[in-house]
């Protein structure tokens, strides 16, 4: 399994950017900001199922200064003249000229249920389950046999049976979006990069192979409470509730929590749910932990 000690050839000192942290969840929710250090530093998106020309041009407007940041392994950018060797320094890079992602570490498991997928740890390219179904739940778009309307199938079945217990209790949850392909990862941020140039591109795209979604074992849920968007209010709506106290008994957990995000790397996202299985999920429920806690693989941003 993921190991922080399998951990090799990556500098990955960061530096904690709180401060400027605070201030960009505050401002933008989205954006999320930390420093890698030899890298570029850059925010990030979250995971939201939102349109992205949109969001950019959200962050544009707001004028958005980010001086130190890097979330995602997906920002960062190859670095020509660097050494080869890992080099840790509290002193962030100039920007790099170059347009090709930065290689992040893939994961050696991405077919298990457990699987880590985050800022330090990919998913290999074009990397698809082969056993993605469309779970028997209500949608926020409809009827539509899209990727986004897939799991793979443990996870599915368990979403089912959540999604019924909970519409028997009063609550009426609704799935927003489920796997995202490695293809789309890649366009989007192809997309970006022509558009606005790699530098800005980094700041608000993922790198391809690092969205949890691509696991094909997350899953956005909303409810009509919110206008079926994600959004942080949903934390504090019934159906926000009742999933935060027992998505776990279904083998889910509340990927992002709130107050996790130096460990996370992201904002707190009440609607990202992530399935490992009722075990693992039980006790990170019960020690209110993080998947990277879970694993002892924590690096704080
Ligand atoms: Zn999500």
């Amino acid at each position: 399994m993921i190991k922080k000690g399998l951990i090799c050839g990556v500098s990955l000192s960061l530096l904690a950017g709180c401060t400027s942290f605070d201030r960009l969840l505050e401002e933008d929710g989205a954006l999320v900001g930390s420093a890698h250090a030899n890298k570029t530093a850059v925010p990030q998106m979250t995971d939201y199922d939102m349109d992205w020309n949109e969001f950019f041009n959200k962050a544009e407007d707001a004028g958005t200064e980010i001086t130190s940041a890097e979330d995602e392994p997906e920002e960062s950018a190859n670095e020509e003249g660097q050494p080869e060797e890992p080099t840790d320094t509290d002193e962030p890079a100039e920007p790099a000229e170059s347009v090709e992602p930065e290689a992040i570490p893939v994961v050696a498991n991405p077919g298990a249920m457990n699987v880590m997928v985050n800022k330090f740890w990919s998913l290999p390219e074009g990397y698809r389950p082969g056993d993605l179904i469309k779970p028997n739940v209500p949608f926020s778009f409809g009827d539509e046999n899209s990727d986004r309307s897939k799991l793979r199938a443990e996870a599915a079945e368990s979403l089912e049976v959540m999604f019924q217990v909970a519409k028997g209790e009063g609550i009426e949850l609704y799935a927003r979006s489920g796997f995202r392909s490695y293809e789309t990862q890649a366009s989007i941020f192809k997309n970006e990069v022509a558009t606005f140039g790699y530098e800005k591109a980094v700041l608000y795209v993922a790198l391809p192979g690092t969205s949890e979604h691509q696991t094909g074992l997350a899953m956005d849920i909303t409810a009509k409470s919110v206008g079926l968007e994600l959004v942080e209010a949903f934390e504090g709506t019934a159906e926000g509730k009742w999933l935060s106290e027992n998505a776990h008994h279904y083998g889910f957990i509340l990927r992002y929590p709130k107050g996790k995000t130096n460990i996370t790397g992201y904002a707190f996202e009440p609607w990202h749910f992530r399935y490992v299985g009722v075990e693992i999920a039980g006790e990170i429920y019960a020690k209110g932990i993080t998947l990277e806690e879970y694993f002892g693989d924590v690096r704080e941003f």
